[in-house]
């Protein structure tokens, strides 16, 4: 009996083309449980492709081991090569036949003496029932993606891994998709690791978020913890769209551009986060008071006033329905601010940014809650 589905174990990986370059994925250690639809969450090129990879059996990892329910697939002693390993793939572009119908890209992946039953049942729980005939090109762009789905998950793979699969969809394909996976892989029996750049798609509908970036891994958490204590300024900037502002200490308080922080009071029970009180290792980035950290906020906790000598200028607009969101260009940062309906401001327009008194910053290197004077 096994209790992870899939582990990292300090996983390294760069590509032959780039010996003396970068790596890929860098000492990357995670585990998955069974059953579990982990959200992998990262820029373009943050190696996100080049993890489901290592787990199929398409690449080798340069150091370190991966095991999929109990067995070592790549590591420096064993390699499983990827038609034994029981992964099953999704891609963005459906990479469905086009001269095969939808029963024969159904069935195609199905190895000697499994039956079709499953293909049926698949079909049926898909909407698929009745399509067997058409070809892909007779097909919408929803029906292709459920069909990639049914031809991946006939074998019984023991992992699904899907490369963005949604990006190529119509927003209400895509949503409707998205609600119904992971029903799909429960019924299944199947874990599954979901790729996308999309915070918010990854958060609607996985248990843990790995958020990753150049190859590193930021954070994994459930989304509820990613959203409520984001582990770095990258994770908070990415996932939540914070701002990022720097900050440099002045006395018990940090000196923003838009304003002064001071900490925040800590919610009765839990330990001090503040330096000194937990020993050694936070205490440097406080004790110095030239050292440059990020303060993190939200888009509601800077206010604008129209101001024709104000430190910043809109520079940007966007219609959110409640409100708008502006991006403001100040001292060679830009921010993103939520205004009322009601906001005079235009694009082009001088205002004054400063932080709303009371609102909350988080900031790191070491993640501890400030609030502004
Ligand atoms: P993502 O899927 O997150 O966009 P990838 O895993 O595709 O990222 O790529 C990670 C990094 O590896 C990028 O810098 C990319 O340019 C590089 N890369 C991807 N594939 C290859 C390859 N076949 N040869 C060399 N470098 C590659
Ligand atoms: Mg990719």
């Amino acid at each position: 009996m096994t209790q992870t589905s899939i582990s990292f174990e300090n996983v390294w990986h760069r590509y032959p083309a780039n010996r003396a370059g970068a790596w890929t994925v860098a000492g990357l250690d995670l585990a998955m449980a069974p059953g579990e639809l982990l959200g992998l969450l990262g820029p373009s090129g943050s190696g996100k492709t080049t993890l489901l990879r290592l787990i199929a059996g398409f690449e080798r990892p340069s150091r370190g081991r991966i095991v999929i329910h109990g067995r070592e697939v790549a590591g420096p002693r064993h390699w499983l090569p990827a038609e034994r390993r029981g992964v099953g793939m999704v891609f963005q572009d459906y990479a469905l036949f086009p001269h095969l119908n939808a029963w024969r890209n159904a069935c195609f992946g199905l190895k000697r003496g499994q039956g079709s039953d499953r293909v049926r049942w698949l079909l049926e729980l898909l909407g698929l029932a009745g399509m067997d005939e058409r070809y892909p090109h007779q097909l919408s762009g929803g029906q292709r993606q459920r069909l990639a789905l049914v031809r991946a998950l006939a074998p019984e793979p023991a992992v699904l891994l899907l490369d963005e699969p949604f990006s190529n969809l119509d927003v209400e394909v895509r949503l409707r998709l998205r609600r119904e996976l992971p029903d799909l892989l429960k019924r299944c029996n199947t874990s599954g690791i979901l790729v996308t750049h999309d915070p918010e798609e990854a958060l609607a509908i996985c248990h843990r978020v790995a958020v990753l970036e150049g190859g590193r891994l930021h954070q994994c958490d459930t989304p509820q913890a990613l959203v409520e204590r984001p582990a770095s300024a990258f994770v908070s900037r990415f996932v939540l769209q914070a701002n990022r502002l720097p900050a440099t200490r002045q006395g018990a308080q940090l000196l923003t551009p838009f304003g002064m922080l001071q900490a925040a009071p800590q919610p009765s029970g839990t330990p001090s986060l503040v330096a000194g009180a937990t020993g050694t290792q936070d205490a440097p980035a406080m004790q110095d008071a030239s050292v440059m950290q990020d303060a993190m906020v939200m888009s509601d906790a800077i206010q604008l006033d129209a101001d024709p000598c104000g430190n910043a200028r809109v520079v940007g607009r966007e219609f959110l329905g409640q409100g708008w969101l502006l991006q403001v260009e100040s001292q060679g940062q830009e921010l993103r601010v939520r205004v009322p309906l009601s906001s005079p401001l235009v694009i082009d327009q001088r205002c004054t940014a400063s932080l709303v008194p009371g609102a909350l910053a988080q900031v790191f290197p070491d993640g501890r809650a400030f609030q502004a004077v």
